[in-house]
C-alpha cells in the first residue's frame, strides 16, 4: 500500500520523493534511504500526512535537524517527514513563536538582534526548534521547556491542538510529547542588554568548543547521564577514549561523542555503543542508556 502513498498524497501541498538518502540529513553522516520522504508545505499539510499514514498502516517518523538519530545502513520503512518549511519566527512583545523547522541557531541570533534573552543555554546545539522541544534539549544551565509557554502539535490521528506549557511533562532530554508532532513553539523571553546576550552567548560558545568534538560528525551525547553521575566520565574511566570500531571512534575530547571518521557506517556505531556499555558494565555496574535515537532497525 505504501507504494500509493504519492497518487494518496497528492492533496498534500510539497515534496513527496521516494527512497531518498538521509545521510546528508543527519549530522553523523550515516545512514541509508526513506522509503517515503515527505517535505509538507504548511500546518495542515502535516496534520494530512500524518491522518493518511495512518489510515494506510505506514510507519511515520519526524526527523528535525538530524542531531540525534542514528539511521540504519539499509535505510527506514514508509515516511520520514521533514519540516524545513515551517520556518516562520514571530515575535509578539517579549514572546516568540518559531516554527520547528527553525533552526536553534537562528532562533537565537533572531532573539539576540532584538535583544530578547533567555535562550542562550541552548547556545551551540544543532537542532531544529521541533526536535529541541521533542528531546527537551538543554545543558546543565538551562532546558528547552525553561522559557516554553505554548505549542502547537499534531496529533497521531492528524488533528492539530494547543498545548499549554502546564499540560506538558518535559523530563531530562525528553520532551514526554509521545507521538505527537511538534508544529511551532512560543517561548516567553525578557529584555536585556544586547551586548549581555551577546557576552552570554560567547561565553557558553567557547565553553563547549572547549569540551565538545563540536567540528567534528557526531550525534552529540550517545548515552544518558545516569543519576549522580556523567555517562562521559564513566565512558573515559572505563578506558574508552579514542576506542574505534571501523569508521567511528569515542571522541578523545569528550567520551560520551562518537565521531564518525569519515565512512563510518550505522553497524560500527552499534558495535561501539555495545562495547562501551560491555566495559561501563563490567567497571562500574551502570548499564548505560542510549539517548540518540536509533531508526529503522
Ligand atoms: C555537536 C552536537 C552537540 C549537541 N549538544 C547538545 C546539548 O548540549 N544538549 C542536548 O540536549 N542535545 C545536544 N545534542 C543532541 C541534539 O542536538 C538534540 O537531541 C536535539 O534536541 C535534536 O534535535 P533535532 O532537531 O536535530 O532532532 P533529530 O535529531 O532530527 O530528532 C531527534 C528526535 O526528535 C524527534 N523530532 C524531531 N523533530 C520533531 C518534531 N517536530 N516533533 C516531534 N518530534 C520531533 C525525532 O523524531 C527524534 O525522535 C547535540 C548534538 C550534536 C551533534
Amino acid at each position: 500500500m505504501s507504494s500509493d502513498l504519492q497518487v494518496v498524497l497528492r492533496g498534500m501541498r510539497g515534496a513527496v520523493r521516494h527512497n531518498v538518502s538521509l545521510a546528508a540529513l543527519t549530522h553523523l553522516r550515516v545512514g541509508g534511504p526513506a522509503e517515503w520522504f515527505l517535505e509538507p508545505f504548511a500546518e495542515e499539510d502535516v496534520a494530512l500526512a500524518v491522518a493518511t499514514c495512518k489510515s494506510l498502516d505506514v510507519p511515520l517518523r519526524v526527523l528535525g535537524g538530524g542531531s540525534n538519530v542514528l539511521i540504519a545502513d539499509t535505510g527506514v520503512r514508509g515516511a520520514v517527514v521533514h519540516l524545513g518549511n515551517l520556518n516562520r519566527i514571530v515575535r509578539d512583545g517579549n514572546r516568540i513563536t518559531a516554527g520547528a523547522g527553525v533552526t536553534l541557531p537562528s532562533l537565537l541570533r533572531a532573539t539576540k538582534e532584538v535583544g530578547l534573552a533567555g535562550l542562550e543555554t541552548l547556545t551551540g546545539i544543532p537542532a531544529q526548534v521541533g526536535g529541541a522541544v521533542a528531546m527537551n534539549a538543554g545543558t546543565r544551565d538551562g532546558e528547552t521547556f525553561d522559557h516554553l509557554v505554548s505549542l502547537t502539535v499534531v496529533d497521531a490521528d492528524g488533528e492539530i491542538r494547543v498545548l499549554p506549557r502546564d499540560r506538558c511533562q518535559p523530563r531530562y532530554r525528553d520532551g514526554g510529547l509521545l507521538d505527537q508532532i511538534v508544529l511551532q513553539a512560543t517561548f516567553d523571553l525578557r529584555q536585556d542588554d544586547p551586548k549581555a546576550i551577546f557576552e552570554r552567548f560567547a561565553a557558553s560558545l567557547k565553553k563547549r568548543n572547549a569540551t565538545q568534538p563540536v567540528a567534528q560528525r557526531s550525534v552529540g551525547c550517545v548515552f544518558r547521564n545516569p543519576p549522580g553521575d556523567a555517562a562521559g566520565r564513566l565512558i573515559e574511566a572505563a578506558g574508552c577514549k579514542t576506542l574505534k570500531a571501523g569508521g567511528i571512534e569515542v571522541s578523545g575530547l569528550h567520551a560520551n561523542y562518537f565521531v564518525n571518521l569519515a565512512d563510518g557506517t550505522c553497524q560500527d556505531f552499534l558495535a561501539l555503543m555495545a562495547e562501551v556499555r560491555r566495559r561501563v558494565q563490567s567497571q562500574f555496574g551502570i548499564w548505560l542508556e542510549p539517548e540518540v535515537k536509533i531508526w529503522g532497525l
